[in-house]
């Protein structure tokens, strides 16, 4: 509320344009953050070593591409595998990894999504069009001030021959947070 009524002040005022604020909140939100985390998934998928290092400490490993900074102190990455698929939330606010998703989505930070995630995880999914078999555990994690998560979604059938940079493009940010699936490249 208070950010609300700062931005509509400045607004009144002349002082901002709230179009402006709109690119740049869009930049961030689907540009510069979700690339960085792209490319962390990408090195991941290609290097095995890496994969290993940053499931293991992927605070370290996602500093090694040179991401880093507030709200990104203290990482954790989650794999998704052909029985496992991981979604991320935050039930009490907003809490996401700026450095390597920028800022949150509108729908991450809504009531709706944060409460009907942990009660029916699979029902929410659907409504974000994925449906997975019942034989895949759906594991839900609740960010915090202290932690944040990255998802690691499944690589893609038939990528078998692209680079880290044509990996990367098929990383969408909804595939970090859980919400969607790497679809495989168009042929
Ligand atoms: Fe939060």
């Amino acid at each position: 509320m208070r950010v609300k009524a700062l931005e509509t002040l400045l607004s009144e005022k002349g002082l901002v344009d709230s179009s402006a604020i709109d690119t740049v909140i869009e930049l961030y939100e689907t540009k510069i953050g979700p690339r960085n985390g792209a490319a962390v998934v990408a090195r991941a998928w290609s290097d095995p070593d890496y994969k290993a290092r940053l499931l293991e400490n992927g605070t370290k490993a996602i500093a090694e591409l040179g991401f880093e900074g507030v709200q990104g102190e203290d990482m954790m990455v989650v794999e998704n595998t052909d029985s496992v698929h991981n979604v991320v939330v935050c039930t009490l606010c907003s809490c996401y990894p700026w450095p390597t998703l920028g800022l949150p989505p509108v729908w991450y930070k809504s009531a709706p999504y944060r409460s009907k995630v942990v009660r029916d995880p699979r029902g929410v999914l659907s409504e974000f069009g994925v449906e997975l078999p019942d034989s895949v555990e759906i594991r839900v994690w609740d960010s915090n001030a202290e932690l944040r998560y990255l998802v690691l979604p499944n690589r893609p059938a038939g990528t078998d021959d692209l680079s880290e940079a044509e990996l990367a493009e098929l990383v969408t940010r909804d595939s970090m947070i859980g919400t969607a699936l790497v679809a495989a490249p168009a042929s």
